[in-house]
């Protein structure tokens, strides 16, 4: 299965996301998670994603095709993947549609969590990260049972970006550059969404129902 889960900045992508690799047993491709690594280990690619990350701003689109381009072709990769917050923008989904016919492969489903833009800036700013693991609370929503991780004791973290100022930034990137997506996918006839509103058990339920009724 190859599927895009797609949804604006603090939609609920990444918890979803684990939630379909526990399921499925195939990989989460976020390109966040892998401009933060980059970040953190001081690469060339990091020191490129940074400014871009931290004004809000989308990081440029070759930059972004090449790492996704390398990270499709591993192994992992074969039996299925699920893309999370990439593509962003059209070239980058005529970009992937290249990187994937030169695979053999197809987009399964494209996947939306929908949540209106009133949502939005709560959830990211009260996101709370493990820096052990990466599991991802939430401090009113999603709360973990003390002060650190509930899987792992690792400790928690605020992401640099997920402030008031920069989610308005980025929930503009996404009306500009990225909701077009929707009626591109549309048109391509592999468009799915699911109510984004709803507490977390309930949309990973309405995912998973989706994606019965796409493979039967
Ligand atoms: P994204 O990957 O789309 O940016 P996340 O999955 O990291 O979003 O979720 C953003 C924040 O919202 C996190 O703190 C998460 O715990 C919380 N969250 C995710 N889904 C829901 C939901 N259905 N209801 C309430 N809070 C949610
Ligand atoms: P995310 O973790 O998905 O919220 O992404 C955090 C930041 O990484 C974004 O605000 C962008 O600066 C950058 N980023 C992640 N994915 C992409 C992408 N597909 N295209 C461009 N920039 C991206």
């Amino acid at each position: 299965m190859q599927l895009i889960l797609m949804g604006a900045p603090g939609a609920g992508k990444g918890t979803q996301a684990a939630k379909l690799v526990k399921k499925y047993g195939i990989p989460q491709i976020s390109t966040g998670d892998m401009f933060r690594a980059a970040v953190k280990e001081g690469t060339e690619l990091g020191k490129a994603a940074k400014a871009c990350m931290d004004a809000g701003k989308l990081v440029p689109d070759e930059v972004t095709i090449g790492i996704v381009r390398q990270r499709l072709a591993k192994e992992d990769c074969q039996k299925g993947f699920i893309l999370d917050g990439f593509p962003r923008t059209v070239e980058q989904a005529d970009a992937l549609e290249k990187i994937l016919d030169e695979l053999g492969k197809k987009i399964t489903c494209v996947l939306n969590i929908n949540v209106p833009s009133e949502y939005l800036i709560e959830r990211a700013v009260g996101r709370r990260i493990c820096k052990k693991c990466g599991s991802t609370y939430h401090v009113k929503f999603n709360p973990p049972k003390g002060d650190v991780c509930d899987n792992c004791g690792g400790e928690l973290y605020q992401r640099a970006d997920d402030n008031e100022n920069t989610m308005k930034n980025r929930l503009n990137a996404y009306e500009a550059s990225t909701r077009p997506l929707i009626d591109y996918y549309k048109k391509a006839g592999i468009y799915k969404e699911v109510d984004g509103r709803q507490e977390i058990t309930k949309v990973t339920e309405d995912l998973i129902n989706v994606l019965t009724s796409v493979n039967e």
